[in-house]
């Protein structure tokens, strides 16, 4: 498994996240981010470009 951290006071919702890892990440009803915390080591590479993607620089991923 690999944790996921969304610095939130970072993000600012753009949601590019969600077309790298929509499994991970999706924006609400609100257009909020929601996000998995926990996800299985088969989404590293989503999350991972996720990461590289995100403007804000906000998506970490703890080992
Ligand atoms: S790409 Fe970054 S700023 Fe945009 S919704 Fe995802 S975590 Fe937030």
């Amino acid at each position: 498994m690999i944790k996921v951290e969304v610095d939130m006071n970072k993000c600012q919702h753009y949601g590019q996240c969600v077309f790298e890892a929509p499994t991970v990440f999706k924006l609400n009803a609100e257009d909020k981010l929601e996000y998995v915390a926990e996800v299985d080591d088969s989404e590293r590479d989503n999350v991972e470009a996720a990461v590289d993607i995100c403007p804000m620089q906000a998506i970490r991923i703890a080992q």
